[in-house]
């Protein structure tokens, strides 16, 4: 099932993807356990240190550093059309996605509500008015993705569609999460869901189709979305993937505050195995179609070190990795809530 994305364009975004190793930096602050803690644990034991360092499950992420990677990804950046209606309106951290039908737009995760200016701007710098926004989805609850939910619902009016885990996410501000961020770095202006979304169901607007595939683990509602578009005479299975990480700090087995994590996961993996996949958008890295547009050489999406495939494969072995360390931690470290 792994193999469904087919080759049907072209170009070498690589040059952009490569472009996007500042945040690929950053986000190594969010990267996925590794069982090196494991390892260090087992060698300080062995070499008779007082206090070995706890493995990364058990280390959640500092104040002042989660702070300063907020701020880094808040920049301005230059919109842009992408494929087909979908265009780029994010920031330089943070991916919010515009596409723009003949019967008003929908948006794609709204980011930080201080940043909700930038999109703005952008949206209006393409020509496009943000009060036709009609809908406004999200990949997932956190603050960095629906932080201007709020700010913008009020801007537009337009109808927020939300998974049920996340609709109660988002009805707390953000502070009804298992994640083992600070606090007060999570939340945010609170919203109600306007529709909720059950796993395969449709919203559509102006002959755009999106499907909401539900994908938990980053956050109990994680959503991930599909839909095709056409571009320059191709169309193109499109697919906009929330986030897989987990945050450090995050324990998977006998997870206090979220039981059902290492199950969710699972899940996730194996639905998005079964997608149909052209050209995926991520919600951390700005793309660029350049040279997925030139049409030459290996699909960049789908194909390569940062391609589809890739970063199924990826997020699936970091998973997995943790949770063989946490087994092979066993009982020695009981479960710890993070706040
Ligand atoms: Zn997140």
């Amino acid at each position: 099932m792994r193999d469904r994305c087919h080759r049907r364009a072209g170009g070498g975004t690589r040059r952009a993807w490569r472009a996007a190793g500042a945040t690929g930096r950053l986000l190594a602050f969010l990267a996925l356990a590794s069982p090196a803690g494991v390892s260090r644990l087992g060698a300080a034991e062995k070499a008779g240190a007082e206090s070995p360092p706890p493995p990364r499950w058990e280390r959640p992420p500092e104040l002042h550093s989660a702070s300063r990677m907020f701020e880094s990804w808040k920049a301005r950046v230059p919109p842009r059309p992408l494929l087909g209606g979908i265009h780029y309106v994010g920031t330089s951290g943070i991916a919010v996605y515009l596409i723009a039908t003949p019967a008003g737009h929908i948006l794609i995760d709204t980011s930080f509500d201080d940043t909700v200016p930038h999109v703005l701007a952008g949206i209006a710098q393409l020509g496009f008015d943000a009060k036709d926004i009609k809908l406004i989805l999200s990949s997932h609850a956190h603050v960095d993705h629906v932080g201007g939910h709020a700010r913008l619902q009020r801007h537009t009016g337009a109808t927020i569609v939300a998974s049920a885990a996340d609709a109660r996410l988002l009805a707390s501000g953000g502070a009804d999460d298992f994640s083992p961020f600070p606090l007060q770095l999570m939340r945010y202006a609170p919203v109600t869901a306007d529709r909720i979304v059950t796993d395969g169901e449709t919203v559509s607007l102006g002959g755009i189709t999106l499907t909401a595939h539900l994908t938990p683990g980053h956050t109990a509602g994680a959503t991930t979305w599909s839909t095709t578009v056409r571009h320059a005479g191709r169309v193109y299975a499109v697919v906009f993937l929330s986030s897989l990480s987990l945050v450090s700090g995050t324990r998977l087995l006998r997870n206090p505050r979220h039981p059902e994590l290492v199950a969710d996961y699972e899940q996730t993996f194996r639905r998005l195995a079964a997608m149909s996949c052209d050209v995926f958008f991520g919600f951390h890295v700005s793309p660029r179609l350049d040279e997925l547009t030139a049409a030459r050489g290996p699909n960049p999406f789908h194909d390569g070190e940062t391609g589809w495939q890739a970063q199924l494969t990826a997020a699936e072995r970091a998973f997995r990795e943790q949770l063989a360390a946490e087994r092979q931690a066993g009982e020695a470290n009981p479960p710890r809530a993070t706040h």
